[in-house]
């Protein structure tokens, strides 16, 4: 197995960059206010038609409903606050400072240059300095930035960097290995690739002896991963 994944990301996005991508319900993003869901309806009839099809034809007339429904799923991402997940912790731990990984951890996204599926899954370990959190919060800060258009580049840093400064542990690594279908069914059509990033902190940084411990749970990800597309 190789000791460092392929692509290793300097895990130094800025805390402003985080809280600026959350966007409450019903408020005004970068582009003015946030756009009613008939507006919505109506722009995915302008892509039928733009592919060359017949949005009136009886197949087509409830599907801009449905793609509305469908990106609210695909995008409730930000509806949530990846930090107040976070903020329940437990600290009766027994002084437990071993590493907590979660292996394994499926998400879709959806890449944000074609809005092509994602779909992958994430390893996400940290060390424990006074408080832990429950594991199904880990897979929930996942989703919610999966949930989002996304390059996995920036959601391996973002995942790493809202639990180092939530829960301040003694260090947190994040590995993620997806298939892009926007490579598998587009463009160059490479099926069967996946990409691997990794976001090391604190002691996975510093010591070698708990970056080789954490990959080694893991496992190789190119084998170990179940990643379709
Ligand atoms: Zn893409």
């Amino acid at each position: 197995m190789t000791e460092r994944p392929s692509q290793d990301i300097d895990g130094k996005a800025d805390g402003e960059q985080l809280a600026a991508d959350f966007l409450p319900e019903g408020q005004a993003n970068g582009t003015g206010a946030r756009p009613s869901r008939e507006e919505a309806e109506a722009a995915v009839q302008t892509l039928l038609r733009w592919a060359g099809d017949d949005p009136a034809r009886e197949g087509l007339l409830d599907t801009p409903a449905r793609v509305a429904r469908a990106w609210e799923e695909f995008f409730s991402g930000y509806q949530t606050d990846p930090r107040a997940l976070l903020e329940r912790t437990f600290s009766e731990t027994e002084g437990y400072d071993e590493m907590v990984l979660l292996r394994h951890v499926r998400f879709e996204s959806h890449c944000e240059h074609h809005l092509a599926p994602i779909i992958g899954c994430a390893h996400v370990a940290y060390l424990p300095n006074h408080r832990v959190v429950g594991i199904s919060k880990l897979a929930r800060v996942v989703d919610a930035y999966a949930r989002r258009l996304q390059i996995q580049e920036k959601m391996t840093v973002q995942i790493a960097n809202t639990i180092n400064e939530v829960l301040e542990p003694n260090g947190v690594a994040v590995v993620i290995e997806a298939a892009h279908q926007c490579m598998t069914t587009r463009g160059v059509h490479k099926p069967g690739v996946t990409m691997v990033t990794s976001c090391m902190l604190g002691q996975f940084r510093s010591s070698t002896a708990t970056r080789r411990e954490f990959l080694a749970l893991v496992g190789n990800p190119q084998g170990g991963a179940q990643v379709h597309a």
